[in-house]
């Protein structure tokens, strides 16, 4: 293959242990999957299927980064987020069959510009601009594996801002995935961000935001 611009990186997450990559397809995320986060912002968590929306696979960075303040903002938001990544793909999957699509977990941040979002809301319009900015999904190194349930807590500057366990979510991964492969393929590569418990807040210039998972490596990430 000879390309007409010199091709685009590939875009990949850090993988515990060793120095070699996971590659990022997509980034798919979940909205709404803790009751009291659905209800912070005035929505009924009975009442929904799980929806989705996506990042951009080249938004993913590393933990340990430190970014500028995003522009056109003055509300970014950390949301705390286990992160799940797939090696296998697949379709119109029952929640049996997604065990096996799972390569690992991470833990990860689903920044937001919560102004953009709420205009977005507002206008009937779609949330890309306030969720799929650049460098607007942070993920710690993936571990391989299973993961079992534990706590998932969100600390800036060393405060906890979010805390609940990983069984509070609404839609656990299978149902999440099940779901998702009704609407896509699912394929190798992709990342899927789980969703956010209640606590989301701002945080800006000078912060450091940590988001950690029992059993998984922290995901921080310094605003400067
Ligand atoms: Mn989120």
């Amino acid at each position: 293959m000879t390309w007409v611009i010199p091709a685009p990186p590939q875009p990949s997450a850090a993988v515990e242990g060793t120095s070699a990559r996971f590659p990022v397809r997509r980034i798919f995320c979940v909205g709404r999957n803790y009751a009291e986060h659905a209800r912070e912002f005035g929505n009924d968590p009975d009442r929904e299927l799980p929806f989705f929306f996506l990042k951009p696979a080249d938004a993913v960075v590393d933990s340990g980064a430190t970014l500028p303040y995003p522009p056109l903002t003055s509300d970014l938001h950390h949301e705390a987020e286990l992160v799940v990544a797939l090696h296998r793909g697949g379709f119109q999957l029952s929640e049996d069959e997604t065990a096996s699509l799972i390569w690992g977990h991470a833990a990860g941040n689903d920044l937001t510009r919560r102004d953009l979002q709420a205009e977005a809301k507002a206008a009937r319009r779609p949330w890309d601009m306030a969720k799929g900015f650049d460098a607007s999904a942070v993920i710690g190194p993936i571990r391989p594996g299973p993961i079992g349930d534990g706590a998932i807590r969100c600390l800036v500057n060393g405060e906890v801002r979010q805390q609940a366990r990983l069984s509070d979510m609404i839609w656990p991964v299978p149902g999440i995935l099940a779901h998702l492969s009704r609407l896509v393929r699912l394929e190798p590569g992709d990342l899927v961000m789980t969703g956010t418990p209640a606590g989301v807040g701002a945080f800006g210039p000078g912060d450091t935001c940590r988001i950690e998972i029992e059993g998984l490596t922290p995901a921080t990430v310094t605003i400067a």
